[in-house]
């Protein structure tokens, strides 16, 4: 049993399992225009890793068991892989709320330029990462000419009503540039209010703040400047129990761009699939094992429970 085990025993009584499956997350693939060194798959252009048309079609009737479920599509930047216009298309055709992540910047990608019209139409809602409202941030995790990138694809979706319009949210999201919580959600939301409509007249919806978990090229990151251990130290001294009702593998299951199911996209990193007693692949799965099921967790687990919380929806308490 790991740490992280033993202190949700020791505060439920319990391991950690799942309520209801809500939403299925779908890691499309690894490729990337970018290379942030934050990332914590390791996504950039040099990865091949995409899913294929079959296993999206797996995914397809796997959420025909589970109608109204919400699905979330995450890479890598998703738009990149080749079958993605076909998949959102078939799942809201199928009647699924859906979201979508994207770094905003892959819409300058050679034959991308019609996405955000393309999310309009197919009423995707959107979530944007965007580290920090000052350039000279954003240009330290995500490199040059990214900021400047983001903000007239913010523009362009502002046109198209999305952060202005209930019904097409925009999500903006925060993670903290080094190895350090990240602030209250509500204080910055307000900060990125003001600074992005005083200098670049653009709106969002809300913003998530999320922290950053020590996987990835964050984690290689961290060892470079021999602050791992102290990184985790400050997880794990923040452990929060308000979190663990909320926390997203209890809600959620993810689909690697392979097939392979995993508890969330951080398992997916570290290739932990689900628990033994499941299958690990998304073609040998029956859909009503999947509640109730005991999550696999690890010492990254404490990611999550620091502070206020983090999870692909941002802070997990106020
Ligand atoms: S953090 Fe997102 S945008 Fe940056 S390299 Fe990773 S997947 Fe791409
Ligand atoms: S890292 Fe994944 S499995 Fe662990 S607590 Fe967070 S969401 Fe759950």
């Amino acid at each position: 049993m790991n740490k992280f085990d033993r202190k949700i025993r020791e505060v439920t009584g319990r391991d950690l399992h799942s309520a209801e499956v809500q939403t299925v997350q779908v890691n499309v693939g690894l490729r990337c225009n970018l290379q942030c060194r934050h990332c914590h798959v390791s996504a950039g252009p040099n990865r091949s890793e995409v899913m294929a048309w079959s296993t999206m079609e797996s995914i397809l009737r796997l959420l025909e068991a589970l109608p109204g479920c919400q699905v979330d599509i995450t890479g890598g930047a998703p738009e990149l892989n080749p079958h993605f216009k076909r998949f959102v298309s078939e799942l809201r055709t199928a009647g699924h709320p859906l979201q979508v992540r994207t770094n905003l910047s892959v819409f300058f990608e050679p034959g991308m330029a019609g996405l955000p019209k393309f999310f309009r139409e197919q009423q995707v809602q959107l979530v944007a990462s965007l580290p920090c409202y000052l350039e000279g941030n954003v240009k330290a995790q995500r490199g040059a000419g990214v900021f400047e990138k983001s903000i007239t694809a913010i523009r362009q979706l502002n046109e198209l009503g999305y952060g202005l319009e209930e019904e097409r949210t925009l999500s903006l999201v925060y993670n903290p540039g080094g190895p350090s919580l990240p602030p209250d959600q509500t204080t910055l939301e307000e900060a990125y209010r003001r600074e992005l409509r005083e200098h670049h007249g653009i709106e969002f919806s809300r913003l998530l703040t999320i922290t950053n978990m020590p996987l990835g090229r964050f984690l290689d990151d961290l060892k470079r400047q021999k602050k791992d251990l102290e990184y985790r130290t400050l997880l794990a001294d923040a452990f929060n129990s308000g979190t663990i009702d909320g926390l997203m593998c209890r809600h959620q299951i993810c689909v690697a761009w392979d097939g392979t199911l995993a508890d969330c996209d951080f398992n997916i990193a570290l290739d932990l699939s689900l628990d033994q007693s499941l299958p690990s692949h998304i073609d040998q799965l029956d859909p009503a094992t999947l509640t109730g099921r005991r999550i696999v967790t690890g010492h990254h687990c404490f990611g999550c429970t620091a502070g206020c919380g983090s999870s692909c929806g941002g802070a997990l308490v106020a």
